[in-house]
């Protein structure tokens, strides 16, 4: 990571020493190149002004600066004087374009790259009075020799920027990682101990995945030591029925009656034992299988199933809706169903009601199950869909319940994308309302 960083900063080091060193160079040879330009000018103008005082061209020589080479040439393009070579070997120079254009307009000015040496040639020509052109040229090579100096000085200041940037960099690396690993020394009270604004939202996610395993840890102990206690009292009672048996202290007539509770308290652990079963198979993460499921089919079928328990208390059963499809497993909405209806029986009144509904809407399905019995206290309602809570214990129990139906119920929704809401009113009855995505929203989901 601080590896990282440090590459990263001395990359961006390199690269502005880089454009630094070019953008200056370019800018250097730009400004030199006008500076020369103008002093080529004023060297033409003053070489024009000693001219016509001269005898004859040969009186040029006296004006012969290293480097600096003069021309004279008639405007018929003849070389009538030559500062370097010999001026009657020169061919005809009207068709240069710096003498065309000094014919033509007064001066002129070209740059032109010998291909033998690399370098530019710089003209600067300017007609005369007498209508002769005065043309000096320099070449580069003797224009740079200044230029060169500059170089190595750009190249070192180069240098020293680049060694900045590494100091900087180590420097600025220390500073960025330091407080993330003082943090990740106190991870528990890490929100606490936040160094720059920037690291908040990250602290603060720890802090809630901390939150949360302390949560979860919390609520495995208690559904642990719960599942403890559901277990110990049945098996209390087996184990009492089953001792007085083998000891001989049960009359005749009432081992059948011990045989019996022993047979229901086993039958009590069976369905509390496949409940803990199916809570864990529905926290166990991973992918399900879903499918398109008719809610609809499900109720009927559950109906079916219920209409034994229901009539012994003497309660109607009704259904009411159509065809509902919704996207999921049909193994857990019917369990969902199941318990819902199972729920608005056992906590009803004899003679009472239970009415289903399936509705398709336009986006959603919506499952009611409303029963006539003895409602929920407000205070309760957030919690009965908990694990192990009950309102009323006893008959919770005497109705066979093991206080995680609602929690599956739940759970089950919750993989569905469903949404529970509970509405209750004391001796009135209690109406759960669960609200499904449509199948093709759900499929999208
Ligand atoms: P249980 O196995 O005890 O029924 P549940 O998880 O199914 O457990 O329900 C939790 C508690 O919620 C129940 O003990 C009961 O007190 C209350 N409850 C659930 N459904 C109803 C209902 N339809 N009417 C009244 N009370 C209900």
């Amino acid at each position: 990571m601080e590896g990282k960083i440090n590459m990263r900063l001395l990359l961006i080091g390199l690269i502005s020493m880089v454009l630094t060193a070019g953008m200056s160079l370019f800018v250097f040879h730009h400004v030199f190149d006008g500076q020369i330009k103008k002093d080529m000018a004023i060297s033409a103008n003053l070489l024009a002004q000693a001219y016509p005082s001269l005898e004859s061209p040969k009186g040029l020589d006296a004006f012969q600066d290293n480097g600096l080479r003069i021309t004279l040439i008639s405007a018929d393009g003849e070389v009538l004087y030559e500062s370097l070579a010999d001026s009657s070997s020169m061919d005809n120079h009207l068709a240069r374009p710096e003498i065309a254009d000094a014919l033509a307009h007064g001066q002129g000015e070209a740059v032109r790259t010998s291909g033998t040496l690399g370098y530019n040639t710089y003209y600067y020509a300017l007609r005369l009075d007498d209508g002769n052109v005065l043309r000096i040229s320099m070449q580069t090579a003797t224009l740079y020799a200044a230029w060169d100096n500059i170089v190595p000085v750009i190249i070192l200041i180069g240098f020293a920027v680049l060694l900045l940037s590494v100091l900087v960099s180590v420097l600025l690396t220390k500073q960025l990682v330091r407080p993330i690993e003082a943090m990740a020394e106190h991870l528990d009270d890490i929100d606490t101990n936040i160094p720059y604004k920037e690291l908040a939202p990250f602290a603060l996610a720890i802090k809630q995945q901390q939150n949360k395993k302390e949560e979860n840890e919390r609520m495995r102990q208690e559904f642990t030591a719960n599942v403890s206690h559901e277990l110990k009292t049945p098996l209390t009672s087996i184990s009492g029925y089953a001792e007085m048996i083998e000891n001989g202290m049960a009359r005749d007539e009432d081992i059948k009656d011990f045989a019996g509770k022993i047979h229901n308290e086993a039958g009590r652990l069976i369905t509390l034992i496949g409940d803990i079963i199916k809570l864990s198979e529905l926290d166990e993460p991973g992918e399900r299988e879903f499918g398109p499921v008719d809610l609809y089919e499900l109720a009927l079928g559950n109906m079916e199933l219920l209409s034994f328990n229901a009539d012994k208390e003497n309660i109607a059963l009704s259904l009411d809706g159509q065809k509902a499809m919704v996207w999921g497993d049909s193994g857990m909405l019917s369990e969902l169903i199941y318990n819902l209806m199972d729920n608005a029986i056992r906590y009803n009144v004899t003679g009472g009601q239970v009415h289903v509904e399936v509705k398709p809407l336009e986006k959603s399905v919506m499952l009611t199950v409303s029963d006539t019995g003895i409602g929920i206290p407000p205070e309760h309602q957030d919690r009965i869909f908990e694990r192990f809570y009950r309102v009323d214990k006893s008959r919770s129990k005497e109705t066979g319940g093991t206080g995680l139906g609602l929690a599956i119920v739940k759970h089950i929704a919750i993989q569905h994308h469903a949404k529970i809401t509970v509405k209750s009113q004391q001796g009135k009855g209690t109406r759960i309302v669960v609200e499904f995505p449509g199948e093709g929203a759900a499929r999208q989901a």
